[in-house]
C-alpha cells in the first residue's frame, strides 16, 4: 500500500455536517502539514468528534471536501484507512485477549500477515512502555497501560497519520507525560498527529498548530504562541478571595482588561507593575502572576459558560 505521500497529510475545506436541521459542523477549513501535530479544541458539543469521524470516512459530510494525503474522503476512505491509525476516546481493547493478542487481531483487520504482525509486536510494546507484557490480560493493566496499548495497537499498520480523540483523558500526571513523550517521538519520525483535547497544557506542548471550534464554527487557527500573542495581553494576574471582585472592580484602570468569574478577578495587562504595587498594599488578597496561556485564549473565544 502506497504511503499517503503528500506535503499536506490532511486538507479539510468547507466541511459541513447537519443533524436534526442544525449545522453541527458549519463549513470549516484547515490544513495539516505532514509530520506535524494538529489539535482540535472546543467545548463539549463543538463538533470535534464529528469532524474527526468525517475525516476518517465514518460519518458522511453534507458538504465540503476532505483529502487525506492523496485520498478523497469519503470516496477512497477504505484505502486511506490502511495508512491511518486511530486512538478512540474510550479504550475498546478486547478483554478476552492478552496484550499481544489484541495487537495480532487488530493487525489482521488490515490484512497484514501474522508473521509480520508478530515481528512488530515486541517493538510496539517496548515503544508503549509495555515491554515484557505480551501475555498480560487486559484486566490486569492500569488505565495508563491500556491507553498505551491502544496507542501501540494504532501503530500496528505503521500508519502515516494518527487520529487521537482525547488521548490522555482520565490519566494521572505521570501517565500523561509518558504519552506526551511518545507522541513527540512519533512526529519526530515524520508521523502526522491529529488530536482532540480538553487540556490546554497538552495542546500547548504537543501541537504545532491548532484550531478552536465552537458551535460548529472554527473560531481561530494557528500555532499556540501565535494565538496567545494575537488574542491575549501577555501578562495575567489572578486575584482571588471573597473581597477580590470588589477590590478588582475598583482598580479596573490598572489593566487593559478585567474579567471577574466567581471569587477570582483576572487582570490581563501589558505592564503588571502598577497592579502588583497595588496588591502589595492589600496583603489580605491572594494573587498569582503568570504569563498568558492558551487557556486564556480558549476562555476568551468560547466563554465561561458550562456546556453539557
Ligand atoms: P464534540 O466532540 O466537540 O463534543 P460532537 O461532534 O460529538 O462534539 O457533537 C457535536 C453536536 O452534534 C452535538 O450537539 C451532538 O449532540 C450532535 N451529534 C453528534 N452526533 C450526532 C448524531 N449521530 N445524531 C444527532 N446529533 C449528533
Amino acid at each position: 500500500m502506497a504511503a499517503l505521500n503528500s506535503a499536506d497529510a490532511l486538507q479539510v475545506s468547507g466541511l459541513r455536517k447537519r443533524y436534526d436541521d442544525r449545522d453541527v459542523v458549519a463549513g470549516i477549513s484547515f490544513t495539516v502539514p505532514t509530520g506535524t501535530c494538529f489539535g482540535l479544541l472546543g467545548p463539549n458539543g463543538a463538533g470535534k468528534t464529528t469532524t474527526l469521524r468525517c475525516c476518517l470516512g465514518l460519518t458522511r459530510p453534507d458538504g465540503g471536501k476532505i483529502n487525506l494525503g492523496a485520498y478523497d474522503i469519503p470516496a477512497d476512505a477504505e484505502a486511506a484507512r490502511q495508512r491511518v491509525g486511530v486512538v478512540p476516546q474510550l479504550d475498546n481493547l478486547d478483554p478476552d485477549f492478552t496484550a499481544s493478542e489484541n495487537l495480532l487481531v487488530y493487525g489482521r483487520y488490515f490484512g497484514i500477515a501474522d508473521a509480520t504482525i508478530r515481528a512488530r509486536i515486541p517493538g510496539l510494546l517496548d515503544f508503549a512502555g509495555l515491554g515484557g507484557r505480551e501475555k498480560a490480560r487486559i484486566q490486569t493493566l492500569s488505565g495508563g497501560m491500556k491507553r498505551r496499548l491502544t496507542l501501540a495497537r494504532a501503530l500496528i499498520n505503521d500508519p502515516d497519520v494518527i487520529f487521537l480523540d482525547e488521548p490522555t483523558t482520565g490519566l494521572d500526571p505521570q501517565a500523561r507525560h509518558l504519552i506526551w513523550e511518545r507522541l513527540k517521538q512519533l512526529t519526530a519520525r515524520g508521523k502526522t498527529l491529529i488530536l482532540t483535547t480538553h487540556f490546554m497544557d497538552e495542546a500547548e506542548r504537543l501541537c504545532n498548530r491548532l484550531a478552536v471550534l465552537d458551535n460548529g464554527h472554527l473560531v481561530t487557527e494557528g500555532a499556540p504562541r501565535e494565538l496567545i500573542a494575537a488574542h491575549i495581553e501577555p501578562q495575567v494576574v489572578e486575584v482571588f478571595g471573597d473581597d477580590a471582585p470588589r477590590w478588582a472592580r475598583s482598580r479596573n484602570g490598572l489593566a487593559e482588561r478585567l474579567e471577574v468569574a466567581g471569587d477570582t478577578a483576572f487582570f490581563y495587562c501589558r505592564d503588571p507593575a502598577p497592579l502588583l504595587a497595588a496588591l502589595a498594599d492589600a496583603p489580605a488578597l491572594r494573587y498569582m502572576h503568570r504569563a498568558a496561556s492558551l487557556e486564556d485564549v480558549f476562555i476568551k473565544l468560547t466563554g465561561r459558560e458550562l456546556r453539557d
